[in-house]
């Protein structure tokens, strides 16, 4: 299923303006005195697939929720699709409507159906009219394959189909940039995979992503470049077969012993 062939408007995906999707420069932040991201630089081009690993406590979050400003960063620079982060809530305000965030935790409104967890962002933030709203929001179910639970509660679905509506509910806003924090890693095994497939066939798509996850088989199948983070650094960063056929650092090669 193509995302770009003959579609209205306002389904068609909307481009980066920049070449650089991504540009992180010389990025620090600290927790109070606990400096959790170190020198952090980054530049991920539009298109690019980005897979972040590490042990847990690495700051692989932080680092993440630091580009569409769920977390605040202290020193250095970060430019999403050519607009500098900064205390300006306009600008923030505008790089969070074109940055598609999915969480371990999906995150749905428990009291809403799931057509309704679609179409809230759009119909509030976007003013679309609610129609055209629900119309978008069936388009993105019916790619995630779920268009038949529309009008059931998250409480109803698997947590599978629930990550799947989570991915839907963020393409309802056409997201430049999607970003996934560990999104595979509450579900059961048998639920990995659809989720998974879903996140491919976005990569295929052309999306620009920036996924953190330790589904090494998703990593070699889509990433351009894997990147392992550890203590707040991003310690290694390479194509995904150098990555694991050749990892350059003793910490690398420990993580990796530890998941493969
Ligand atoms: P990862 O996603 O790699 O597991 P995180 O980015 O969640 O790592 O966390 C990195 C470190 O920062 C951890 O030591 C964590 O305990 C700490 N940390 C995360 N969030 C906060 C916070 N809001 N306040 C203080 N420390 C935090
Ligand atoms: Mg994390």
């Amino acid at each position: 299923m193509s995302m770009t062939a003959d579609k209205p408007a306002h389904l068609k995906p909307v481009a980066l303006k920049t070449e650089i999707a991504v540009d992180m420069i010389g990025v620090h932040k600290w927790y109070g005195e606990f400096h959790v991201l170190k020198d952090i630089n980054l530049h991920v081009k539009r298109g690019e697939r980005i897979v972040i690993c590490g042990p847990s406590g690495s700051g692989k979050s932080t680092m993440i929720r630091c580009i569409n400003r769920l977390e605040e960063h202290q020193q250095g620079r970060i430019v999403v699709d050519g607009v500098e982060l900064t205390n300006d809530l306009k600008r923030i305000d505008e790089i969070r409507r074109d940055v598609g965030m999915v969480f371990q935790h999906f995150n749905l409104f428990p009291h809403l159906t799931i057509l309704e967890n679609c179409t809230l962002a759009p119909i509030w933030v976007k003013k679309m009219p609610k129609k055209e709203a629900e119309e978008v929001a069936m388009h993105y179910l019916k790619r995630v394959k779920i268009p038949e639970q529309a009008h059931k509660y998250p409480g109803q679905l698997s947590g599978g189909q629930q990550q799947r509506v989570a991915i839907a509910r963020s393409l309802c806003m056409s997201p430049k940039i999607m970003l996934f924090d560990e999104p595979t890693s509450a579900l059961d095994p048998e639920m990995v995979k659809e989720v998974l497939d879903t996140m491919v066939s976005l990569a295929q798509e052309g999306m620009t992503m920036l996924c953190v996850t330790h589904e090494m088989g998703f990593a070699k199948q889509v990433a351009n470049r894997v990147i392992f983070m550890d203590a707040g650094q991003i310690v290694e960063m390479n194509t995904p077969s150098e990555f694991f056929a050749h990892p350059q650092h003793e910490r690398t090669k420990l993580f990796l012993s530890q998941i493969l």
